[in-house]
């Protein structure tokens, strides 16, 4: 049962080659992490599978659909990035509610939606401080749940913790993990920490040069050869 595929695809800037004919198929729930050093096409491969970049040739299928061509708020979809991109005047509780409030949903709906992330999330004491106002950790918690409040079956995350120092890193992956196991959602995730990948993925993709080098889970990817 597959989540999301990814056919054939190739992603030139220009006359560089970030991916070349990349394929790739994430279970339905599965939690793959994206593994590889700096400049090896990760972000590319995420931000793709997002819509937020043109592709050159292939194509991007998510929960069965063809969404090479579609829009990034039509492909069922919750991004959670590096940089926070909270919106600084707003409180969390509208952090979290905006997304929504645009799509028409309705009010009760809504608030019930950020108390379950927020409660998730351990920011209900929380909900009307500004982003200034909280920790590293909070924010990054914050941008979680406005991926969480949308509820749909793929999360793409990229680099979520890169910003926290090692304790916060720490306690954040291990929320992760639970997320996860009470969502059952697919999860994407970006990282260039071994330690992220071999305790949070079901399978690791190794990549390399534009392409997926390996992909197994943790353990064989870790075996000594
Ligand atoms: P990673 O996420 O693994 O660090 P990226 O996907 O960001 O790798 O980058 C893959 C390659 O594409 C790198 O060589 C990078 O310099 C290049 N690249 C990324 N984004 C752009 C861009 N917007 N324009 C030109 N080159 C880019
Ligand atoms: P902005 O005003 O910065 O564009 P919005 O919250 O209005 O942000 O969202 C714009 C579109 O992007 C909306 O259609 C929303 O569904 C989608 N969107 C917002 N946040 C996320 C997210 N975390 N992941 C995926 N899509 C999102």
């Amino acid at each position: 049962d597959t989540s999301v595929s990814v056919r054939d695809l190739d992603i030139h800037y220009g006359a560089l080659k970030a991916l070349h004919g990349l394929d790739l198929d994430v279970g339905r729930g599965e939690f793959l992490v994206l593994l590889g050093p700096s400049g090896c096409g990760k972000s590319t491969l995420l931000n793709a599978i997002a819509g937020l970049i043109d592709i050159t040739d292939g194509e991007i299928w998510i929960s069965g659909k063809n969404v090479t061509w579609s829009e990034p708020k039509d492909r069922g979809i919750g991004m959670v990035f590096q940089s926070y991109a909270l919106y600084p005047r707003m409180s969390v509780y509208d952090n979290l509610s905006f997304g929504l409030r645009m799509t028409g949903i309705p009010k009760a709906e809504i608030a019930a939606r950020v108390d379950k992330a927020a409660t998730m999330l351990q920011l209900v004491p929380l909900l009307k401080r500004k982003p200034a106002e909280l920790s590293g950790g909070q924010r990054q918690r914050v941008a979680i749940g406005r991926a969480l409040v949308r509820q749909v079956d793929v999360f793409l995350f990229d680099e979520p913790l890169s910003n926290l120092d090692a304790k916060l890193r720490a306690e954040l992956r291990v929320e992760i993990k639970l997320l996860h196991r009470q969502l059952g959602n697919t999860m994407i995730y970006v990282t260039h920490d071994q330690i992220e990948a071999l305790t949070l993925a079901d399978r690791i993709a190794v990549m390399k040069n534009g392409v997926i080098q390996q992909l197994a889970p943790p353990i064989e990817v870790y075996q000594k050869p």
